[in-house]
């Protein structure tokens, strides 16, 4: 049996014991954009705050493209979320290649090469990339200025989280 096929199974228990009242519209207080890495799944566990308070927008890396700006607009404005945290993690295979390389590689391997060059918004540093996100986030008209968007790293060696800020001046200071 193929594991959706056992997650169907699963599920006709998961709906016997339901709670009908968590079918209620959201009120998330949170958004977290973060990668699609598994070990970044326990949102609840790693910021110890209950699942019904965090909208979750997940991509590789993470990236920060024009559809998730869509979704943090939605969040923000439509849902009424109140902070916006970018959640990136050391050890992210999206570091492992480059968009040239994975390109190069598929077309190869697969013979067919009508795809390329599709985006995979690889990155090389987390930091980096999650003080680029800060930027994009920040500057975006329809995100309500009084929200704080703030960026961190999760370190899957440790389960620590670590602050990076906007600007390099302000991280020394
Ligand atoms: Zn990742």
């Amino acid at each position: 049996m193929g594991i959706i096929d056992k997650a169907l199974e699963a599920n006709r228990d998961y709906a016997r014991k339901y709670d009908s009242a968590l079918g209620k519209p959201p009120a998330p207080k949170i958004v977290v954009v973060t990668c699609m890495d598994p070990r970044l799944s326990d949102l609840p566990g790693i910021l110890g705050l209950p699942q019904a308070d965090l909208d979750v927008i997940r991509t590789g890396g993470p990236a920060v493209t024009e559809d998730v700006l869509g979704e943090l607009v939605v969040s923000n404005r439509v849902l009424g979320t109140t902070e916006i945290l970018l959640l990136n993690h050391t050890g992210c295979g999206f570091t492992t290649f480059t968009d040239g390389e994975l390109n190069a590689k598929l077309s190869d391997s697969t013979g067919d090469a009508s795809p390329a060059p599709m985006r995979f918004f690889s990155y090389k540093d987390p930091e980096e990339n999650t003080r680029e996100q800060i930027k994009m986030v920040r500057s975006h008209p329809w995100i309500s200025k009084d929200i704080p968007v703030r960026g961190f790293i999760f370190e899957v060696d440790t389960g620590r989280l670590w602050e990076v800020h906007a600007l390099e001046d302000e991280r020394i200071a």
